[in-house]
């Protein structure tokens, strides 16, 4: 915990609040056996939600820093999920977007509003390539999600608030076990490489067979070496679905004997999204959950038209919902999550809030970190500044006129730093890691 963060905590004790931000108190994630843990060695369960698809218009307004700033505050979340549509014409009937594939930079900055809203807030968020094709290698369709997880590993890499997850849900259902996992296992072991050149120690989240529901192939046959270093296998599972309750989740106990777990996407209704809360069988999966310190996400973040989603079609896109807002689903989330998860004061202290984390404006940049070089597309006269997080001045990187891209080298103590650009009337501001 940082000096900064313990003061805050300890005001926030004093005023009826409460701990420190959970990326504070957990701190970066890794693997320790079958146990996910965080920056002390102890088992790190994260509770939060997933967001819809978000190529649909049931979801896509609500991926923004209010939203997430509200679950966080009001709902106690720990987690986010950005679950990011690879395909356009994907699962379901209420597309308004393209997906990665046909719109990568609208579905990039899509994804950032929610990850730069989470990385303010002290919060972990996962980075979803939202499909159920993705061992599917036609057209350059694997370069086309390494291109998406270079970008994010290059990005983000350096905030431990931020977890792969590189194939939601294989569509491979034959139920058999290894011809199941036999297809998926290369496309994994040609992504997760592909991360690890650029971020050696964020937490991977790996796809499994039958929808992510069936972990028994893989709990035989896991991933190996280099490709199995703080890796979890995502086990999805719906409570009011039968061959879940009274199939896959022994199936998936007895796997945690030999694979590690994140439960990246769930539901208290049926696998489709839809029917009935069976309060007894989602009862039994919870109580597994927490003997075992899992993590979960709960499916979804949305108002779309099924019971699983948490929201009425009354909510706000901009948070501040009322219980009346949520559906049954959503009140049943937002309780435990209030029940679970420890209150924290909303205040960072070292964070420059999501008002500094503004997007990249295409009319004047195209922002990069790497390598302690700035690496910018400037039009005009531009200025590029490095700022403390109070904002004050360290160094002017350039100011001048420019046409086309920059790279400009930072040179001082590491830590963590604002970099301004301004031109063309537009100042935006990038949060970045110093090495
Ligand atoms: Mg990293």
């Amino acid at each position: 915990m940082k000096i900064t963060t313990k003061i805050i905590a300890v005001l926030g004790l004093a005023f009826g609040l409460s701990e420190a931000a959970p990326i504070d108190d957990i701190g970066a994630l890794s693997v320790q056996g079958t146990q996910v843990v965080g920056a002390n060695g102890q088992p790190a369960q994260l509770r939060g939600m997933s967001y819809y698809w978000s190529h649909s218009h049931t979801a896509f307004p609500f991926y923004n820093a209010n939203v997430v700033n509200w679950l966080a505050e009001d709902w106690h979340v720990n987690l986010v999920r950005a679950a990011m549509a690879f395909e356009t014409n994907a699962w379901n009937q209420e597309l308004d977007k393209n997906g990665y594939i046909s719109d990568s930079s609208g579905t990039i900055l899509q994804a950032e509003a929610v990850i730069d809203a989470a990385i303010a807030k002290g919060i972990y968020v996962i980075i979803d390539l939202h499909t159920h094709w993705a061992n599917d290698n036609a057209n350059g369709r694997w370069d086309k999600a390494a291109d998406f997880f270079e970008y994010m590993a290059t990005k983000y890499g350096q905030y431990p608030n931020v977890i792969y997850e590189v194939y939601n849900e294989p569509g491979t259902d034959t139920w058999t076990g290894p011809s199941d996992w036999n297809p998926i296992k290369p496309y994994l072991e040609f992504i997760i490489p592909k991360i690890r050149a650029i971020d050696p120690d964020n937490l991977i989240i790996a796809g499994t067979p039958a929808y992510s529901g069936n972990l028994s192939a893989v709990a035989s046959d896991p991933l190996t070496g280099a490709n199995a270093v703080n890796v979890a296998y995502a086990f999805h599972f719906y409570a009011s679905t039968d061959d879940h309750l009274n199939r896959l989740l022994p199936i998936a106990k007895s796997a945690l004997n030999t694979i590690p777990i994140f439960i990246s996407e769930c539901g208290l209704t049926n696998a489709d999204g839809n029917g009935s809360l069976n309060y007894n069988s989602i009862n039994q999966f919870w109580q597994w959950i927490d003997e075992a310190k899992l993590s979960w996400a709960a499916w979804s973040l949305s108002n779309t038209a099924e019971t699983s989603a948490a929201l009425q079609t009354s909510a706000s896109t901009s948070g501040n919902w009322s219980e009346s807002d949520l559906t049954p689903s959503g009140t049943w989330l937002r309780n435990k999550f209030r029940e679970q998860n420890p209150e924290w004061t909303p205040i960072r202290g070292d964070s420059p809030g999501p008002a500094a984390l503004s997007r990249p404006v295409a009319s004047t940049s195209s922002f990069l970190f790497a390598n302690n070089t700035v690496s910018v597309n400037l039009k005009g006269q531009s200025k590029v500044e490095l700022l403390d997080l109070q904002g004050r001045t360290v160094r002017t990187l350039w100011n001048g006129n420019a046409n086309g891209s920059v790279s400009l080298s930072v040179s001082t103590q590491p830590g963590i730093y604002l970099v301004r650009i301004q031109g063309q009337g537009v100042t935006e501001t990038h949060k970045v890691a110093v090495k």
